[in-house]
């Protein structure tokens, strides 16, 4: 892909040397089952454990409180934290759930499956990537027994303001458990359970330079103390019994190392995402001013959201293929259903709005030379399309 310019970083991330090179050295060294007994066995488990302190460690201040449970993607891990949550106690039956209408497909999704089971789920509007506290406040009561908020939108970048959506639901349902899909901001912002104050927080490897894979739960130690989350995945008892499988050591290895460097480089690859942003921004304005970007009140610094004036995210997406650039229409996942994207829509866009709209999203790798191309394309894009719909 060297010849191509990868603005997709929301989709996937380009695996960095240290991930590959752990990643060899647990399939070539330390490749034993951890929960073997003998010597290679013990090999693989303290390589296992301590991927898991360092990964632990990137969850910020409080993370102590809580461990980490590894699985094989993002998805896994927020359908464990929900589905295995919510169904854990008979007592639970028919309560009240909590989430946002900007969810990813597997927080959403889960969310079905637990309105088929008989809970009440409601969705908090988040017009403009704002979490609205109002109507929160009204729907937070003391049925409420499960709420899970997203850090950051993957389509349009949007910031939300999880602390504040915890204290509204604790302030109604004091034992209320709180989960947060933090895959998009994991790395680029503080997700702690310190400051978020939320009991589980998911993320996943291939957004920080990890292989394809792994994911990880942290969980509170007091819910796991309260069995108030039951195992998802049955089996052998691995990683506490928590979700069975043999772990995948290769990939946690490799995405221990990515958050290792990423927690190394975290406060200059910030500053200077947050810069190429800004000249992204500028730069797609000065040169395609009928574009508008859609601007979260938040956001993190790798995610754009611009809609096209009248053309529609896929044949942008295959003009700009054409020229070797790597944009996607709203999400991986959305573009593939076909359908408009129901968090444009619900951050305000019209249905129409929500076809025309590509998502470019950068990443520590992209260059300002990169926004470059890409924005000079963006305007030959526009303008040709355009005068072919004369
Ligand atoms: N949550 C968000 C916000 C995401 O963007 C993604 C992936 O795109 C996921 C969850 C799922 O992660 P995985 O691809 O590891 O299943």
């Amino acid at each position: 892909m060297r010849d191509f310019i990868y603005l997709d970083n929301a989709a996937t991330t380009r695996p960095c040397e240290a991930a590959t090179e752990a990643a060899k050295r647990a399939m070539t060294e330390e490749w034993g089952n951890p929960s073997s007994v003998y010597s290679a066995g013990g090999e693989a488990r303290r390589a296992l454990e301590r991927d898991r302190e360092i990964v632990r460690s990137a969850f910020g201040a409080g993370a102590k409180d809580g461990r980490v449970i590894f699985t094989a993607s993002g998805t896994e891990a927020n359908n464990t934290a929900i589905l295995g949550t919510v169904t854990a106690k008979s007592r639970n039956r028919g309560g009240r759930v909590l989430t946002t209408d900007s969810e990813h497909p597997s927080v959403a999704r889960a969310m079905e499956r637990l309105e088929q089971l008989g809970y009440e789920v409601l969705c908090v509007p988040t017009a403009g990537g704002v979490i609205d506290e109002a109507a929160l406040s009204e729907l937070a009561n003391e049925r409420v027994i499960f709420a899970s908020f997203m850090t950051a939108n993957n389509e349009t970048g949007a910031l939300y303001d999880v602390a504040a959506a915890v204290r509204t639901v604790r302030a109604a349902s004091p034992k209320a458990i709180v989960h947060t899909d933090a895959v998009q901001a994991f790395l680029k912002t503080d997700i702690s359970p310190k400051k978020t104050g939320v009991d589980m927080i998911c993320v996943s490897a291939h957004k920080v330079n990890a292989p394809k894979g792994t994911g990880a739960l942290w969980v509170r130690e007091s819910v796991i103390r309260s069995k108030d989350l039951a195992p998802y995945i049955l089996g052998g008892g691995q990683e506490g019994g928590m979700r069975s499988g043999t772990e995948n050591t290769a990939g946690i290895a490799a995405f221990a190392a990515a958050v290792a460097e990423g927690i190394a480089l975290a406060d200059v690859r910030r500053e200077e995402l947050e810069s190429l942003r800004a000249y992204a921004l500028d730069e797609i304005s000065r040169r395609v001013p009928e574009v508008r970007v859609n601007r979260p009140a938040r956001a993190i610094a790798g995610v754009i959201s611009l809609t096209l004036p009248g053309i529609r995210s896929e044949t942008a997406l295959n003009f700009l293929n054409s020229r070797g650039i790597f944009v996607s229409a709203g999400s991986a996942c959305s573009a593939r259903s076909g359908k408009a994207s129901s968090v444009l829509r619900a951050f305000g866009l019209t249905e129409r709005e929500a076809d025309c709209t590509v998502r470019v999203s950068l990443g520590h790798e992209n260059r300002r030379e990169d926004i470059d191309r890409f924005a000079a394309a963006l305007a030959d894009g526009v303008a040709s399309l355009q005068r072919m719909k004369k």
